[in-house]
């Protein structure tokens, strides 16, 4: 079954992961597209990021009526820092999967930094890695041997994101249209931010 994982700290979902989500979805044709996310992210550490538990919420009611959209908590139920490769070897485990069904979704700026993650070379013996670019993204910031290994797609490039999301909430600005209404309300009850 042809399968996409898409990691991330999701502090909250906006609308950018749901677009490049739903058009990797359609454009690669995959059976299923999984959002993973993060207990602790390696990048974010220091971060006060809301709980696991409250982002996992939030990616729940993000993704409702989405029958092609599913959530995983592997991460959150491993504990500690989440590592990609962990989380890719535990799928190839679980779900019986070849390298030529299995495909990890990320967003340019993220890529930026794959080459210091943990074992990013079995990382790409492992699965296939899709990249939606990110307004502002220059190619000569990554080494030629990642931009040798992973697809480019083609996908609306906006910027929006969570820090700026985040941001704006603080700042008492409106997130409308950025997120989900449901998100939104979910934000306002909780004061998560
Ligand atoms: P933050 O601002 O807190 O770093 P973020 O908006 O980048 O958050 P993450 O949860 O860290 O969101 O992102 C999960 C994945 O989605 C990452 O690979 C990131 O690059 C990608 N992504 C997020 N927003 C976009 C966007 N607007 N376009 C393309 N990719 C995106």
């Amino acid at each position: 079954m042809k399968t996409c994982i898409f990691g991330g700290t999701f502090d909250p979902p906006h609308i950018g992961h749901l677009l490049i989500a739903q058009t990797v979805f359609e454009s690669e044709n995959f059976e299923r597209l999984i959002f993973v996310p993060a207990n602790i992210s390696p990048a974010k550490k220091n971060g006060d990021s809301s709980s696991p538990n409250e982002r996992s919420k939030m990616l729940e009611i993000a993704l409702i009526n989405n029958p092609n959209f599913e959530i995983s908590d592997l991460e959150i139920k491993r504990e500690g820092i989440s590592y990609t490769i962990d989380t890719i070897r535990e799928f190839v485990d679980d779900l019986k999967l070849d390298k030529e069904d299995l495909f990890f979704l990320m967003g340019s700026d993220t890529l930026k930094s794959f080459h210091t993650w943990k074992d990013p070379e079995e990382i790409l013996n492992l699965c296939n890695i899709i990249v939606a670019i990110r307004p502002g993204f220059t190619p000569s910031d990554i080494p030629q041997w990642v931009l040798d290994s992973v697809r480019f797609a083609n996908i609306p490039r906006f910027e929006v994101s969570s820090t700026n999301i985040r941001r704006r909430w603080r700042e008492g600005k409106t997130i409308r249209y950025m997120v989900t209404k449901e998100v939104w309300e979910y934000i306002d009850e909780k004061d998560l931010y």
